[in-house]
């Protein structure tokens, strides 16, 4: 078992440990960075933010594509420790680590097309007017993270914040305070000047801290509870939030959908990682015509999967202990509320693992139904049609992500759902693709990361409107006369198609 010193820690200072959650060793102590600290690494990262922005956009490109090449020479070091502090296998943390290395090239790379500034028709009444639009970087941007893909993850706001121009304050999740300070130490040994990004380690407090520090966007990715609690603090000092937040994402099976190809990917989506997957499959809407088929395919697939160390499963612990319980909870109010578990059951919760669940015709009131699992469960219930499925899948209070099946339906069926992305026969794959917006609408969250509209979301629109010459009809004076009055009437009237009486 290997332990990580990353020399943060000095005598007398509080601190706290991580752990490997298979075992429950201690991989590394790190502080609990009070709020004074706190402040301190922002007031930091706020002076250099003039030096960070005064590179332009050629600059910060060079500087995040050197960062992205390190983090792609080192990419085994970083799986092998996000396996270890979330137990996942290294094959998955490698995956993640490198859709992390994509986003980050990608947010590089586009920042200067997306942020440049823009021309817009000033419309005839002030056609004297030439009318732009400037994007502005916030400043400093808090990126408070969660554990489940801990460099994916915060990457997704840190990345994008950086390439429009911010400096970033970091707090990682404090199951996973290791591969938050090895994400900052990596920038440091490219980085041109120090501050740029800094990792401040500890529990909740320390989020609320940086939620109460001052910083001028606040990116939070974590339970919608707590985010609750972030934009309620935030708002006291009228922080601006992005919230990316849980999910119970449906999967829909049409009739004429690809039956094996649906259900390989649906059971991939719904137990990978241990089903800690807020873009996760949690229930699915098959079409009563295909359900025995896709039953049938699921039960197949999902009864060789078994959880394990990083070495042996093909997936591993829950990295929260206390999931075990909501997990297990889950399972026995849908079987208590009338649904029946085709594989496993409630015994199949065995800390720190959880072996596959399958579920089916589960009532849509049970909590299995209604709340996040994130756990290896799965619940099938049949439909009429996607009608049906459309109607549940909209149902809940969350709306992160959605799968749909279908040879022929997939895009009319997508557009119906309210959520923030639709994956249309295959999963999850809009969280890979690094020009489309990430995120959520209702208890899901709001704001966006990745795409165009992640890095627009850590900048601000400076409207700038110059006169290129002076009319001879002034509007904007005391000298207006009362020809300029009635003249402004007609050309309203004119301009938008009333007859002038
Ligand atoms: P969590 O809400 O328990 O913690 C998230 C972070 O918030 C941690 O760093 C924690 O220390 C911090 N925090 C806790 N209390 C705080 C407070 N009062 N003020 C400020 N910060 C505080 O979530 P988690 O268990 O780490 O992550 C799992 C959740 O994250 C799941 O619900 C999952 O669906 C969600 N998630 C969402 C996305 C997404 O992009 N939508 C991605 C990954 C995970």
């Amino acid at each position: 078992m290997r332990q990580y010193d990353f020399g943060m820690t000095q005598l007398n200072e509080a601190t706290f440990s991580s752990h490997f959650p298979v075992t429950g060793n201690v991989l590394g102590t790190f502080p609990i960075t009070d709020s004074a600290a706190v402040n301190e690494a922002v007031a930091s990262a706020r002076v250099v933010s003039p030096q960070w922005q005064a590179l332009g956009f050629r600059g910060r490109r060079k500087v995040l594509l050197q960062w992205s090449k390190l983090l792609i020479s080192r990419i085994d070091e970083i799986s092998e420790l996000i396996s270890q502090e979330t137990g996942k296998p290294e094959s998955d943390a490698r995956l993640e680590a490198g859709l992390a290395i994509g986003h980050l090239a990608w947010a590089a790379r586009h920042a200067e097309g997306v942020l440049r500034r823009q021309h817009r028709a000033p419309g005839l009444l002030m056609a004297n007017m030439q009318a732009t639009v400037e994007r502005s970087p916030v400043g400093v941007v808090g990126v408070i993270g969660p554990w489940n893909y801990p460099i994916f993850t915060p990457m997704g706001s840190i990345s994008y914040a950086l390439a429009a121009g911010n400096t970033v304050v970091f707090k990682p999740s404090e199951f996973t305070p290791a591969v938050g300070v090895w994400i900052s130490q990596s920038f440091a040994e490219i980085a041109p000047f120090a501050h740029i990004l800094t990792t401040v380690t500890g529990l909740a407090d320390t989020g609320r801290a940086l939620c109460e520090s001052g910083v001028d966007k606040l990116a939070f990715t974590g339970s919608t509870k707590t985010a609750r609690v972030v934009a309620a603090t935030c708002a006291k000092t009228m922080t601006p939030v992005v919230l990316e937040c849980g999910g119970k994402d449906p999967v829909l099976v049409e009739y004429d959908a690809n039956i094996k190809l649906a259900a390989d990917a649906t059971v991939w989506s719904a137990l990978s990682n241990a089903g800690q997957t807020c873009i996760g499959a949690e229930r699915v809407y098959v079409h009563e015509r295909v359900a025995d088929a896709f039953i049938a395919e699921v039960l197949a697939i999902a009864k060789n999967i078994h959880p394990g160390d990083p070495q042996h499963g093909n997936y591993g612990p829950a990295t929260m202990p206390k999931q075990l319980d909501i997990i297990s909870g889950h399972i026995k109010d849908a079987i208590a509320s009338g649904g029946r578990a085709l594989l496993g059951g409630a015994d199949s919760v065995k800390a720190p693992y959880v072996e596959p669940v399958i579920l089916v015709d589960v009532p849509e009131n049970s909590t299995a139904m209604r709340e996040e699992t994130f756990g290896p469960t799965l619940v099938i219930n049949r439909v009429a049609d996607m009608n049906d499925a459309i109607a549940k899948s909209n149902a809940s209070r969350y709306g992160l992500g959605a799968s749909v099946w279908s040879k022929r339906h997939g895009m009319k069926i997508a557009a119906q759902l309210q959520c923030g992305m639709v994956a249309i026969n295959s999963t999850i794959s809009f969280a890979a693709v690094a020009s489309v917006p990430f995120g959520g609408v209702k208890d899901s969250g709001y704001g966006r990361i990745h795409g165009p509209e992640g890095i627009l979301e850590f900048t601000y629109p400076r409207t700038v409107v110059r006169a290129r010459f002076q009319l001879p009809v002034v509007f904007t004076s005391f000298r207006r006369s009362k020809f300029t009055d009635k003249l402004i009437v007609k050309l309203v009237r004119l301009l938008n198609g009333y007859s002038i009486g």
